[in-house]
């Protein structure tokens, strides 16, 4: 089956198609014909970006209105001649959609009719930046692709595992009742791919695992995972909470909201704002939230971007700390996304003295193909030979749980 992935977001849209079927899932022998991004729509030079398996690597710029036209251009592509993706449309199965929010609804991804649209609309409340996005191109898919399944799979779906002491926040309990306030974690897609994949490389059952996932990109969430189910992770009712990232706080005393709201004299959005836009590497550094310009400044003896990476570095320490308590140890830590399968900085800073709890790097392991070759491709072991816990890299590819998980719901496998 060659599924399309789509993930839109209010200014862009990110497209795959993955060749799968559930007997090239379980050999892990699935595969991207083509993936790509249009970027700045709405604008009369957004960018559209595309890469296929076959290294044909394409990147223009043109006006896109709307995710319409979009879509449009995507179909274009995967019709088009140079280079030939696909014979024809019809020979997408499924459409499988990134929905961000399910609240306590989804806990696993689900075929969208319109009571699951209905659904995702009454989550907007928990995700109104993301889930509105989402369902736009749900809406617009569902017209260029109207009799084919599509799917909605949901960044917190994984995390509904959570035991209620985790995901209850000690606020008065009226106000879970009243407004289902509580943590819910994002980045589901990835921690799950990512800790089966860590499972299958040790040679763990993953029912049997107990892994700490570290997803470091922009955004950034830990968790922790026993048996194959999230039972902790860091991000909470929203996005914002727990890790430092690129430009977000992450944890902070809750009082200095209203203390700095009220010695700035900002709005709520402003407040917002400046927690969500400002703040984390970006807020420290003053000088950008994309952590290879940290790293290259820090190099140069920049004195706060020194600073941003120490604090980031620090907080990850105290969660993985933290989660390897709540598990009360661990098979694995697995470093993924953009900082964590590309910065060894981070890894090294972040597992520095763990080794009295089993946590330790080879530091030759830990540079391997650092900035130089790239990404890790394939999920690589960079502990010490006498470490007891396992130190991973695992790239991340939520594309494909996606994927996936509309082929298992088109056949009613899920
Ligand atoms: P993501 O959201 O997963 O795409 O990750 C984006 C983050 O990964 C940004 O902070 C990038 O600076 C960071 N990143 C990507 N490549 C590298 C690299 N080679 N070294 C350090 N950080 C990187």
């Amino acid at each position: 089956m060659k599924i399309l992935t789509l993930n839109c977001g209010s200014s862009s849209l990110k497209f795959d198609v993955i060749h799968t079927t559930i007997e090239k899932m379980q050999r892990n022998e699935d595969s991207s014909l083509v993936r790509g991004i249009i970027e700045k729509i709405g604008s009369n030079e957004a960018i559209v970006r595309f890469k296929t398996h076959h290294g044909h690597d394409s990147k223009v710029k043109m006006p896109v209105n709307d995710h319409k036209e979009a879509l449009k251009k995507i179909i274009e592509i995967l019709t088009g001649d140079n280079p030939k993706i696909l014979s024809s449309l019809e020979e997408i199965a499924g459409v499988g959609h990134r929905v961000v929010h399910g609240g306590e609804t989804f806990t696993k991804s689900v075929v969208i009719d319109s009571a699951v649209k209905e659904e995702i609309v009454a989550c907007s409340d928990f995700a109104p930046l993301h889930n509105p996005q989402n369902l736009i191109g749900i809406q617009v898919a569902s017209e260029f692709f109207p009799h084919i399944p599509h799917v909605a799979v949901f960044d917190t779906g994984f995390h509904h595992t959570m035991p209620n002491y985790s995901y209850i926040y000690p606020l008065p309990y009226n106000i879970y009742q009243k407004h289902r306030i509580r943590r819910y974690g994002f980045h589901g897609s990835s921690h799950r791919f990512v800790s089966k994949q860590a499972a299958e490389l040790l040679g763990i059952p993953s029912e049997k695992s107990k892994l700490i996932t570290a997803h470091l990109g922009n955004g950034c969430s830990i968790t922790a995972i026993r048996g194959g189910r999230s039972v902790d992770t860091s991000m909470g009712h929203t996005p914002l909470e727990g890790l430092m990232m690129g430009t977000r706080c992450g944890d902070i005393d809750p009082a200095l909201i209203l203390h700095i709201m009220n010695k700035e004299g900002l709005s709520i959005a402003e407040a917002d704002a400046m927690m969500n836009k400002k703040s984390g590497l970006l807020g420290i550094s003053q000088l950008s939230n994309d952590l290879r310009e940290i790293e290259d400044a820090r190099d140069k003896g920049h004195e706060m971007a020194t600073l941003a990476l120490d604090i980031f570095c620090y907080r990850l320490k105290k969660y993985i700390s933290s989660y390897m308590g709540v598990l009360g140890g661990a098979d694995a830590l697995v470093f993924t996304g953009g900082i964590g399968e590309n910065s060894c900085i981070v890894r090294e800073l972040a597992t520095k003295d763990l080794d009295f709890m089993g946590i330790k790097i080879d530091q030759s392991k830990n540079t391997m193909n650092n900035g130089v070759l790239g990404k890790y491709e394939r999920p690589t072991d960079i502990s010490a030979s006498d470490a007891k816990v396992k130190t991973l890299v695992v790239p991340t590819n939520e594309e494909l749980v996606i994927a996936r998980d509309t082929v298992l719901c088109i056949e009613k496998l899920l």
